[in-house]
């Protein structure tokens, strides 16, 4: 039986070439904590689109990003599938980013976001690895990086 999470299909979590070659088999190339990490935002802000290619819309590269993909960096965490790019009709990428900020237990695997005022409209939030288990006071800082 094919691995899945509540809310989303496999075709909206990888890109269509990926997809085409591998089917099922893409939950393989997908971190359990970021798919942990997008349930649970998920159940805090209602419907969110990652990619929509399956559905006619313009969304392939939000999710888990075929090794040969031009699109983002190298090594972007994309490429991991430890990175997701979510968008709300609801609440704004700064909205979300705040809250997740806020209530940081609330997602404890997210360690690294783009700067939600330089993206065009989406939240970048992936589950790298980090070496900081917390702060002095036992808090766990999540690293915000600027696209510039
Ligand atoms: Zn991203």
């Amino acid at each position: 039986m094919a691995k899945s999470i509540p809310f989303f299909r496999i075709e909206e979590l990888v890109d269509p070439e990926t997809f085409n070659q591998y089917g099922q088999r893409c939950w393989w190339f997908l971190s359990e904590k970021a798919l942990a990490s997008l349930v649970a935002l998920r159940e805090q802000f209602g419907l969110l689109t990652v990619n929509d290619w399956v559905f006619g819309g313009g969304y392939k590269y939000s999710g888990f990003r075929h090794p040969d993909c031009p699109i983002g960096a190298k090594l972007s965490q994309h490429k991991f599938g430890r990175a997701f790019d979510v968008k709300s009709k609801n609440y704004s990428a700064v909205e979300m980013q705040e809250y997740i900020l806020m209530h940081p237990h609330q997602f404890p695997h997210i360690t690294t976001m783009e700067n939600a005022e330089q993206t065009l409209g989406w939240l970048h939030f992936d589950t790298r690895p980090v070496t900081t288990e917390g702060n002095q006071d036992g808090q766990r800082e999540i690293t915000i990086f600027n696209l510039k």
